[in-house]
């Protein structure tokens, strides 16, 4: 072993989550290791440079809520650039591939959806999100695709009390290097136990010792911060068993989004910054064409769309969006693309999805996910944040919380 096998405590993924909670830990004095499955650090965070024309973000792209995003002050520090334009569902070019007036009208649709949620999210009975569409309306299938990229779900499995509680400040902004690169950047210092997936987790004693395929490790207390898919599918047996954590695990299952890239020959045949999707009358991909300048397309896949595309055939990414970027763009400008990367998410046996949403009527279960169990075991990880859930910086803020809780029960104090 390379690494220690007796910490003050373990933390067990070294996604934003496990990072952030290392960090404050570390800062405070104790002796920490983070428990990690993969031979990286960053988890759903993932950025892919080498030989690329500019960084790729794999997982998390966006800086959302960015003016309270605790990762762009990381950023600044670091010396990463933030580039703050409009993202480019907010521009003009939304409106590409829309007759003249339609956009108006979806639009109109997709905000009075918005605002029935909004009304609905504070009463007793939680219901799911599909209820508020407007029967009959032409614009569903648009309105369940940005469900897709937004949910990675479709509405009939998302809790309005649980959409209700998500905060968005409306800022979105982008690391130029990748976010990915930021996450990885920011755990670089960090101790480390790479490849070593965790199988067992026995809590039952006065120290809680973690069974990794590289040996065991004990611990005076352990952070939990796996996705929820990978706590429900049972990959980690808990002893004593932990019925009500994987229950509430099962009820914020990973909804799923991936991405597919493609190379531009001839960028200057294509719109700079803009955003399109590939249809509007049925479930679809949607395209960011040359973001920040750089000579690709990013195109996105949510919910039913991405799994099935997952489950065909090698290539079933790349010829779905070639023929609906055909249709938008035409076949001369697309016939001088070529595909250079792509996701699957699900398949990943450490994500096992993309982010998490709560099943209708399992809002509260963030709640029973987050909470400690005894003075030993502690949990975090983007499902346990009450109103950033999905996102990389509630990952960290949910880290950070578990930080406090563990220093709580070790009577230790920060240094920081
Ligand atoms: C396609 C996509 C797009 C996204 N877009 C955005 C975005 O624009 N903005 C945003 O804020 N968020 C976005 N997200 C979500 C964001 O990436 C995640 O919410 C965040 O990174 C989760 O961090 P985490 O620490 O909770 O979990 P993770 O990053 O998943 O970290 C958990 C770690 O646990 C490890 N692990 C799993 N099983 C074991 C085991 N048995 N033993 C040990 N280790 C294990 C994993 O390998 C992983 O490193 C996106 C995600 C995806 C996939």
């Amino acid at each position: 072993m390379t690494f220690k096998s007796e910490v003050d405590v373990a933390i067990v993924g070294a996604g934003a989550a496990g990072l952030a909670a290392a960090h404050d830990l570390g800062a405070a004095g104790l002796d920490v290791l983070l428990v990690e499955a993969r031979d990286r650090i960053g988890g759903r965070a993932w950025t892919l440079s080498e030989g690329q024309p500019c960084p790729l973000d794999l997982g998390c792209g966006w800086l959302h809520s960015a003016d309270v995003n605790p990762w762009v002050k990381i950023a600044e520090e670091l010396g990463f650039h933030v580039d703050k334009s409009l993202p480019p569902w907010a521009r003009r070019s939304r409106e590409m591939g829309f007759a003249p007036g339609e956009y108006d009208d979806f639009f109109r649709a997709s905000e009075s959806f918005w605002d029935r949620l909004e009304d609905a999210k504070d009463a007793e009975h939680d219901r799911p999100a599909s209820d508020f569409l407007e029967q009959g309306s032409r614009w569903i299938p648009l309105i369940e695709s940005i469900s897709s990229y937004y949910n990675g779900a479709a509405l009939d499995l998302v809790s309005t009390k649980d959409l209700g509680r998500y905060t968005d400040t409306g800022v979105n902004w982008r690391v130029v290097e990748g976010y990915g690169t930021l996450v990885a950047r920011y755990g670089a210092d960090l101790p480390v136990a790479y490849n070593a997936p965790a199988s067992a987790i026995d809590h039952h004693g006065s120290r809680v010792k973690i069974e990794t395929s590289r040996g065991t490790i004990s611990a005076r207390a352990a952070v939990i911060t796996v996705p929820t898919g990978v706590l429900a599918s049972g990959a980690i047996a808990f002893r004593p068993a932990l019925d009500d954590k994987l229950q509430a695990a099962a009820h914020l299952p990973l909804g799923l989004a991936d991405k597919m890239f493609f190379r531009l020959q001839r960028p200057e045949d294509f719109p700079n910054g803009a955003h399109l999707f590939g249809a509007i009358d049925e479930l679809t991909a949607s395209y960011d064409v040359r973001p920040h300048g750089c000579p690709i397309i990013e195109c996105y896949f949510g919910g039913s769309l991405a799994a099935d595309l997952e489950k065909g055939a090698a290539g079933a990414f790349e010829s779905y969006a070639r023929e609906q970027l055909t249709r938008q763009l035409g076949g001369d400008v697309v016939a001088n693309i070529s595909a250079i990367a792509s996701t699957r998410w699900q398949a990943d046996p450490f994500a096992r999805g993309s982010y998490s949403h709560a099943l209708p009527g399992h809002a509260d279960d963030r709640s029973v996910l987050a909470a400690p169990v005894g003075d030993r075991l502690f949990f975090a990880g983007e499902a346990c944040s009450p109103e950033f859930f999905s996102t990389a910086h509630g990952a960290y803020l949910s880290g950070i919380d578990a930080a406090r809780q563990v220093r709580a029960a070790l009577e230790v104090r920060a240094t920081a």
